[in-house]
Parts: C-alpha cells; sequence; structure tokens
C-alpha cells in the first residue's frame, strides 16, 4: 500500500474509532475517553505534532537560503515576491466574499435565539498595520527563531541567501553546497517522519472524534453545514478553476497529489505544523522548483488564510442574524479589509481564527461575544478550514511557478514518486 493511502486509511480508522469511544462511552470519566483517548491517543498525537513542528524551522530556513541563494542574482525576485502576495490577498478576498454572500443567502442565523448571559469575550489589542509591517523585521534571528516567528526567518533567510549569491568569495560556493546538503538532510527526516504519519494521523483523530461535542453541532446545524459547503466550495471548486483558468492544468491530479497534505492539515489544525508535508508535496509531486516553493509555502502558511476567511465570513452574517443587526454594506467591506489584514502576522496554528474573529466583529460593530454562539462547533470547523489554507497555499505556489517558468509540466503529471 502507498504511503498516501495509508494515511487516508488510518484518518479513516481515526475517525471510526474516535466516534466509536464517543459512543460507548458517553460520560467524560469514562475509562476509554479519560485513558484511552486523553491518555495514549492524546500522548502520541501530541507527539506527532512536536515532531512536525520540530522541521519547521530549520526546514523553512535551510530551504529558503537555498532558494534565495539559487534567485539572488535573478531580476524577477521581486516580480514573483509580489504576484505570491498579491495572489494569496485575491484568493482570501474571493473566499470571505464567497462566504459573506452565502452567508447572506441561507441565512443561518435567524430563527437562532439570542444569547442571554454571555461569558465575557476578551478581544486581543488589533495590531496596526505599521506594527506588522515593522514586526516583520528581525532585531534577532535566533530569537525570530526560537519564537518561531515565521515571517521573520523568511526575511533573515532571505537577505543572508541573497547575500550568499552575491558575495565574490569562494566560500560563498561552500555555503550554497553546504545549505544544499542540509536541505536533503532535512527533507529526508521529513519523510522519515512521514511514514510515521499513519499512527500519529489515527491517534490525533481518534482522540479528537472520541470527544467532539456532536449535541452543539446540531444545534448550530445550519450555520455549521453552510460554513462546511462554502470551505468544500474554496478548497475542490475555485482552486480547480483557478488552476485550470491560470495554468491550464488538470485540477483532478492537483488535488490528488494534495491529499496527504489535506489530511495533516485536517489532523493537526496547524498550517504552521504542515509546512513540511505542503512544502515536500508541492516541490516533489507538484513540480514547483525549490526557488519558489520555499518562499510561498512558508508565507503563505502565515498570511494566506483562505479557510479562515471563509468562517469570518459567514460567521459575521451568522452574528449579525442572530442579533439581528444590519452592518451595511460598508460593514461588510470593513469585514473583508479586517479579516483580509488580520489574517497577515498570526500564525497558522489551531484556533486562531476565532481570536482573529473577535477583531473583525469589532471593527464590524457587531457583538464580540457573538463568539461565543460559535466555538463550541469550532474544532472540526478549524480542521477543515486549515486543509483549505493549506490547499489554497499550494495552488498559488504552483500558478507563480508556472508563470515564472519555474514549474516542472512533466512532473506535476507523473504519478507521486518514492512515496517509500
Ligand atoms: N488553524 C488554522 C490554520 O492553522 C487557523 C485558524 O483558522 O484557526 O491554518
Amino acid at each position: 500500500m502507498t504511503l498516501t493511502k495509508r494515511i487516508l486509511l488510518a484518518m479513516i480508522l481515526g475517525v471510526g474509532t474516535g466516534v466509536l469511544i464517543h459512543l460507548i462511552a458517553p460520560s467524560e470519566d469514562h475509562f476509554l475517553r479519560a485513558w484511552l483517548a486523553r491518555g495514549l491517543f492524546d500522548g502520541i498525537g501530541q507527539v506527532f505534532i512536536a515532531s512536525l513542528t520540530l522541521l519547521v524551522v530549520p526546514l523553512v530556513f535551510v530551504s529558503l537560503v537555498c532558494g534565495s541563494a539559487a534567485l539572488g542574482g535573478h531580476s524577477r525576485m521581486g516580480a514573483l515576491a509580489i504576484k505570491t502576495i498579491g495572489l494569496y490577498l485575491a484568493t482570501t478576498a474571493v473566499a470571505i466574499t464567497l462566504a459573506l454572500g452565502i452567508g447572506q443567502l441561507v441565512k443561518p442565523g435567524e430563527g437562532i435565539d439570542m444569547p442571554g448571559e454571555v461569558e465575557e469575550f476578551q478581544v486581543a489589542d488589533k495590531p496596526s498595520l505599521k506594527d506588522t509591517l515593522v514586526g516583520i523585521f528581525p532585531s534577532n534571528p535566533v530569537e525570530a527563531m526560537a519564537e518561531g516567528n515565521m515571517l521573520q526567518v523568511i526575511v533573515f533567510a532571505l537577505l543572508l541567501g541573497i547575500a550568499i549569491s552575491r558575495s565574490e568569495h569562494k566560500a560563498s560556493h561552500y555555503m550554497q553546497e553546504f545549505f544544499g546538503h542540509l536541505n536533503t538532510v532535512v527533507l529526508k527526516l521529513v519523510m522519515i517522519l512521514m511514514h510515521l504519519a499513519p499512527y500519529g494521523v489515527f491517534c490525533l483523530l481518534a482522540k479528537l472524534f472520541a470527544d467532539l461535542g456532536w449535541s452543539a453541532i446540531a444545534d448550530l446545524a445550519l450555520y455549521f453545514f453552510t460554513l462546511l459547503f462554502v470551505l468544500l466550495l474554496q478548497g475542490l471548486g475555485v482552486y480547480s478553476l483557478l488552476l485550470k483558468l491560470l495554468t491550464g492544468l488538470n485540477p483532478a491530479i492537483f488535488l490528488r497529489k494534495m491529499r496527504s497534505v489535506m489530511v495533516f492539515g485536517f489532523s493537526t489544525a496547524s498550517s504552521n505544523a504542515t509546512i513540511p508535508v505542503t512544502l515536500r508535496t508541492v516541490e516533489q509531486d507538484l513540480g514547483v522548483d525549490n526557488r519558489v516553493a520555499s518562499f510561498s509555502v512558508p508565507l503563505g502558511a502565515t498570511i494566506n488564510m483562505d479557510g479562515t476567511a471563509i468562517m469570518q465570513g459567514v460567521a459575521t452574517a451568522f452574528i449579525a442574524q442572530v442579533y439581528g443587526i444590519d452592518i451595511g454594506l460598508m460593514g461588510y467591506l470593513m469585514v473583508v479589509l479586517t479579516a483580509t489584514l488580520a489574517s497577515i502576522g498570526t500564525a497558522g496554528v489551531p484556533g486562531v481564527g476565532m481570536i482573529t474573529l473577535a477583531m473583525v466583529l469589532q471593527q464590524a460593530g457587531l457583538p464580540v461575544e457573538g463568539v461565543a454562539l460559535i466555538i463550541g462547533v469550532d474544532r472540526l470547523l478549524d480542521m477543515v478550514r486549515t486543509a483549505v489554507n493549506v490547499t489554497g497555499d499550494a495552488m498559488v505556489s504552483t500558478v507563480v511557478a508556472n508563470s515564472e517558468k519555474l514549474l516542472d509540466r512533466k512532473q506535476f503529471e507523473r504519478p507521486i514518486s518514492n512515496e517509500d
């Protein structure tokens, strides 16, 4: 059985086992839930996520130094960056507009009772645009890496790569080679971890589904399914259409090759932790040159969150309907703008979308306590939207690489190679 199939099977078995435990052991302190799900499965799952996260900084750093050193003299570097960022922002804007539109059409919030007493919800301070931009530049590369501040790591790696490529000294040639070898070794580590993935995925999903609040989902079924529908529309429809229109490539191949990345995004609910798998798939299976992928993938994991933006769109429409507030066209434009900007600078980790949603609501003049209405059903949705987020990163990487003639179209069409 190929690795992808093993990972997919682990996903199905994990979900099945979790649901079964939930049915057999409805009470929280039943030993199956307390010991097996929240004990053993959770422990293994956490080790798996920690191992993935462990690879993120070294991989992004080493890979991007290689990429930018190879691109250093390339006059298209600026164009490549502008195209990538532009496409990320554009796809996010499309996503949130779609979500707001369908949210208006379906009206999932109508008929839902306004909550009486709700918990106070603290809104995190909204960073100003200036702070966000200044915050991209590291003053201490070690601190940036220690904190896993992806944008700062990207800036440092870019600068180092450019300096290596422009240095006349023969040591620069050795450094380029050294980083090249290091990159091969780190990718090997990613591969080792991918072979362990079926166990990690199984444990993560079994634990999550054993603990999932099904009754909360039933209460908010219309919100839940509307959001799920828009997420699937973006992940399967919009991306396929854009890929076909902008590159002429076959979207079915793209989606098939993205299956394991989606499963990783789904089970970890973190675009950040998925970076190693996204990067490997984008380069080795989709045929995107390292010079594009090493920049676009980690950047996308941080600034491109289309699934999250969709949640914010549907949630805003839902909360406005529950509270019976019409925020008007300006309000909705504000939502598009804030949601797009809020995703920049927030790392792709579980649940971060809920924190930025509070900012979006506040900006649109809606009650921030509305977050309490939907937080109970957010876990599963977080997993699905992370799968959409990482698919969006890979799609944009492919489009940019194609437009810069840095895509190996033959490799894109070839079946997945050296899996085992
Ligand atoms: N979990 C998402 C991600 O990592 C972010 C979010 O929507 O909460 O991409």
